[in-house]
């Protein structure tokens, strides 16, 4: 019987925000052998597709340790190994029982004093495990995906779409493909070619031209005879690091010049693509789009999205700060993260009145703390399963939240912090979407797998929090030169100092 481990630690990394994740918000999520069963089996994961191409092939898996938080800061130097030295420790235990390992990576994780974590578990795994274990990798479409880290695996496979929701087809295309490694059918080769380019994760939707179209010519080459998979990873535009920017991965059944050919020709399509990939969409100002929502609510249009999308940790207070100056139409928040606001509300109990200081804690960007008066309509602990397209049966636990409503904008305020994607939020408060005229969401994609049927119009509202759609502005310190927009040529001094020095 054919034996696999399964391992994880995924965690997107914001270089740019001040507080380092620490290893509580990794311990949150994380789960150990048999547990991976009962948290992923039959969810839209990486995990879940996983385990369903392992229970259709009769093989038996073993979970070391999977894991992964929110968006966040830099991951503390002593989270990273005390994580890593498990995931590394188990897979020695179990290496002698093992044919091969699938791994959940996301592809853009930092941590303090290095910059390329993921690289480093991968070098650890091939020490304990030897250079010909097989190894085949998951990642995330937002990945910062250098030769250095990928070619220590065998297989590397990406989600392809953004919203995620082929986050389950992933899992089980690397699944499959270690699988017929492990049968002998086949024998991976992965070439990777780097456009010089890295896109602001609003600009990654791969269901808006120009990327729906190379997205879609992605998608025939990785059909052609003798190539396995295709990758188009856009980068991650806010971890400064110098493997950041875009990559695409080609695996081809031993021809190497064929997997060099395939990865070449599709990121000369997205270098050429380049300035009409970073003006996909227009963007405006909070009065801007204040202005425009008026204007299509005034026509019967609604609900509008509104997206702060610059806001990385879901605390962000620009928007909010603009709607209460000038209410132009019902609005939800959904998931606004503050712990303190959450336990206030929580206790005040449904029917309280509250007064309280809410967002704008995550740094300095993310605006001042906004004084909020209401009343409570909901209160207690949230833990469901998910129930949008967007990680589809997995269980996520915001601890306590609440709605406060004053009258005119309803706030769900949460514990932990997510990022609202779909409706779920209305059902587990007790609100009826339909009520709404604004909806006022952080996301930068993966909304659009519930909303853009609902929507009756999408406006993309910058503001000036660390995840911005224009890069120009930000301190990169460590993107190496040639990455487009945000180092076009070499700058003067300050290159290549930063994440790998020790902070
Ligand atoms: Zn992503």
């Amino acid at each position: 019987m054919t034996r696999l481990a399964i391992a994880g630690l995924v965690h997107e990394t914001v270089t740019f925000l001040p507080e380092d994740t620490s290893l509580e918000a990794f311990e949150r999520g994380a789960v150990r052998g048999e547990e991976i069963i009962a948290a992923y089996a039959g969810s839209n994961t990486v995990y879940g597709g996983f385990l369903k191409i392992c229970q259709e092939n009769g093989v038996a898996i073993e979970g070391l340790l999977c894991t992964e938080c929110a968006p966040s800061g830099p991951v503390a130097k002593s989270a990273f190994q005390t994580l890593a030295d498990e995931i590394v420790s188990r897979a020695t235990l179990w290496r002698d029982a093992a044919d091969g390992l699938l791994l959940h990576l996301h592809g853009a994780m930092v941590c303090r004093g290095d910059a390329d974590p993921e690289r480093t578990l991968l070098l650890r795994l091939r020490e304990v495990l030897g250079a010909d274990f097989p190894i085949a990798v998951a990642m995330d479409l937002h990945g910062n995906v250098g030769a250095e880290k990928a070619l220590l695996a065998d297989i590397v496979c990406g989600f392809r779409h953004s919203p995620h929701t082929d986050m389950g087809e992933t899992g089980e295309r690397t699944a499959r493909l270690l699988l017929r490694q492990l049968a002998g059918e086949i024998k991976p080769v992965m070439a990777m070619a780097r456009p010089g380019l890295v896109l602001p994760s609003i600009f990654t939707a791969t269901d808006v031209s120009p990327l729906r179209e190379i997205m879609a010519e992605m998608r025939t080459a990785a059909e052609q005879p003798g190539i396995l998979d295709v990758t188009l990873f856009t980068g991650f535009a806010y971890a400064d690091v110098p493997e950041i920017g875009a990559t695409v991965l080609a695996v081809a059944d031993g021809d190497e010049a064929l997997a060099i050919r395939t990865a070449e020709r599709l990121s000369a399509r997205l270098a050429e693509a380049r300035e009409a990939l970073y003006n996909a969409a227009p963007l405006y100002d909070p009065e801007e789009a204040l202005d425009k929502a008026a204007a299509l609510l005034a026509e019967g249009i609604r609900p509008i999205i509104l997206l702060e999308h610059a806001d990385r940790c879901n605390d962000s207070t620009h928007l909010l700060e603009a709607m209460l100056e000038r209410g132009v139409g019902r609005t939800a928040v959904p998931y606004l993260h503050d712990p303190i606001a959450a336990l206030a509300a929580a206790s005040a109990g449904v029917g309280g009145h509250l007064m309280t200081a809410m967002g704008g804690k995550s740094s300095e960007l993310a605006g001042a703390p906004l004084l909020f008066t209401g009343i409570v309509t909901f209160a207690g602990p949230l833990r469901y399963r998910i129930s949008g397209p967007y990680r589809t049966g997995e269980e996520v636990d915001l601890g306590p939240a609440a709605v406060i409503d004053n009258g005119n904008i309803a706030v769900i305020v949460t514990t932990q912090s997510i990022t609202a994607v779909d409706t779920d939020p209305f059902t587990q408060c007790g609100l009826d979407i339909n009520e709404f005229d604004i909806i006022a969401l952080r996301s930068k994609t993966h909304f659009r797998a519930a909303y853009e049927p609902i929507a009756g119009a999408i406006l993309i509202v910058e503001t000036p929090d660390w995840g911005p759609a224009d890069l120009i502005g930000l301190p990169y310190r460590n993107a190496p030169p040639g990455i487009y927009p945000i180092t076009m040529a070499p700058p003067d001094d300050g290159l290549f100092d930063g994440f790998n020095d020790e902070v």
